[in-house]
């Protein structure tokens, strides 16, 4: 799919590069047109340029808020140059196909950093470097777009590598970066705005997504707060049906999600329960039956799951409603509930059911965003599942089948903590769980007391942890996490490996008599 590139729209605000394009451009035989600027500039580089107002037959004006927003000009950019009724009413209205649009637009964003007053930054909202960017970015399948003098070179190592043409790779890549492009501009414009109306920031719509509901509240009452999709339809709490209770809060919906993402971990298992408070899971169970789950994720911490949210991997159902209904739950979400569940939630005025289309996909790719002061991070989410083949074994002892069974499930529950965390694990129940701590050892103590407050409070002999296996989100840099974990009762390990002192840990560890194992993976989340 290598399409030839004869004629150029170059219009750009920041000039840098252009001449050296515009003559690499012309030493390949490519014709150019230009905007005004533009123009100037290639012209006094000794460039032969056609002027876009030559070429529609309309001056620029309206001190260049119309310059390139004509027929003449969208039509090249647009027509399919395989179909026949294009091409005729090309040659019927004059129109000449443009095969590579360079725009970079008004520089919006510096203008409004270096705090001009509105009417400035009015000004400098590009109009018709957007449409035509829209315009050349439809039609990639002729015609390339670039907005980036990042991308100049690239452009003509394409133009080098097939003799003067470009495939249809390069075109939508340069398509996908072009609407990456003008999306960008339009928030920078609505942001702006926003904050030079004072529009509260609720109220705000579509910075990214579709507004879909305005809260009383954010995470704490005095904070405005709004929910936004972002129309990836995912099964989530984003997309999930709502039976019965009050709207969901800011921290319901956040933690809702945290809970149904863990659960989805748990696609092709047994029946699995997940009780989520303040963001971190405080009971994870599997069972035979989905009641026999959420009595067990109950009883690793009693306490923690009052007022908590509930995430099932399968539909609710009447025995596993009976028992939510025991305590005081703030949200229960699963892939479906039926109607004797749904009957003995319906006495329950502030429970929240929410039903989904099935479970998340725990493997699908996609991205995650944090705000940060003055900007965004951007990484891909922590997908992927353990194989459990490159585990390595690095102790005398190895894990039998069942502590194996219970490290995995440790490990996936890990993913999940916020770091530090550290998950006791006996037959797969959590027995305690430690979260968030800035020290790995503190999350290991804090979490077997957990676990000793809770058999205290159920009447247990024995600690809960006594015979469990332990997972870290991170390697243990020395060995103390790991000789309070025996302590605690652990029997068995698992942890990414690769500290400085992994021989330290791996020896304390067969002095204790553990099996450890090594994931080679990590998976801090803070
Ligand atoms: P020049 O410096 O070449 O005169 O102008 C280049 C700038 O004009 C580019 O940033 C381009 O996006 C913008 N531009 C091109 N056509 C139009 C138009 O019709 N209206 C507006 N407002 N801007 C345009």
């Amino acid at each position: 799919d290598l399409v030839p590139l004869s004629r150029a729209l170059i219009s750009v605000s920041d000039k840098t590069g252009l001449t050296e394009l515009g003559r690499a451009l012309a030493d390949r035989g490519v014709e150019l047109l230009s905007t005004g600027g533009s123009a100037k500039a290639l012209r006094e580089a000794g460039l032969a340029v056609t002027d876009v107002a030559e070429a529609t037959g309309f001056p620029e004006m309206m001190d260049g808020r119309v310059k390139t927003l004509h027929p003449v000009i969208h039509g090249g950019l647009l027509a399919l140059r395989d179909d026949p009724a294009h091409l005729a009413a090309m040659e019927a209205h004059g129109i000449a196909g443009i095969d590579l649009l360079v725009v970079n637009l008004y520089p919006f964003e510096a203008t409004v950093a270096r705090g001009a007053e509105w009417d400035e930054v009015i000004e400098n909202i590009d109009i018709g470097g957007p449409a035509m960017i829209r315009a050349a970015a439809k039609n990639h399948g002729f015609v390339t777009t670039v907005v980036d003098v990042e991308d100049y070179a690239a452009l003509l190592v394409e133009l080098d590598t097939h003799e003067g043409r470009t495939s249809e790779a390069f075109r939508r890549t340069m398509a996908q970066r072009a609407y990456g492009r003008t999306a960008a501009y339009d928030a920078a414009v609505s942001t702006w705005m926003a904050g030079a109306i004072g529009e509260p920031a609720p109220r705000r719509r579509a910075v990214a997504g579709t507004l879909a509901q305005t809260m009383r509240y954010g995470e704490n009452p005095h904070q405005g707060a709004a929910f936004y999709t972002d129309g990836s339809n995912r099964p989530g709490v984003a997309t999930a049906q709502q039976h019965q209770g009050k709207a969901l809060s800011y921290n319901n919906i956040n933690d809702t999600d945290a809970a149904f993402e863990l659960v989805s971990e748990f696609a092709d298992a047994p029946p699995t329960c997940v009780i989520v408070k303040h963001a971190n899971p405080c009971g994870v169970a599997q069972g035979e039956s989905l009641a026999e789950a959420y009595g067990r994720a109950f009883d690793c911490d009693r306490v923690s799951a009052f007022g908590g949210i509930v995430a099932l991997n399968r539909p609710l159902d009447r025995a596993t409603a009976e028992a939510i209904t025991g305590i005081f739950t703030e949200v229960v979400i699963a892939p479906g509930a039926d109607d004797a569940a749904r009957e003995i939630f319906a006495g329950k005025k502030n429970l929240r059911l929410l039903t989904t289309a099935g479970l998340g996909d725990a493997e699908a790719p996609g991205l995650v965003w944090r705000q940060v002061s003055g900007g965004y991070l951007v990484q891909d989410r922590d997908a992927g599942r353990l194989d459990p083949a490159s585990l390595q074994i690095v102790t005398k002892r190895r894990p039998s089948e069942a502590e194996m069974a219970d490290l995995l499930f440790a490990w996936t529950v890990g993913k999940h903590v916020k770091s530090n965390a550290i998950v006791y694990v006996k037959d797969g129940a959590t027995v305690g769980i430690g979260a968030g701590q800035m020290s790995r050892v503190d999350s290991t103590r804090i979490a077997a007391r957990k676990a000793l407050d809770m058999a205290a409070a159920i009447g247990l002999d024995a600690a809960p942890t006594e015979g469990s296996v332990v997972a870290s989100d991170a390697f243990f840099p020395f060995p103390d996490g790991l000789i309070a974990a025996a302590e605690a009762g652990a029997r068995a390990v698992i942890q990414p490996g690769g500290a400085m002192r992994d021989a330290d840990v791996i020896a304390a560890a067969d002095d204790a008599g553990l099996a450890m194992v090594f994931t080679g993976r990590r998976h801090f989340r803070h």
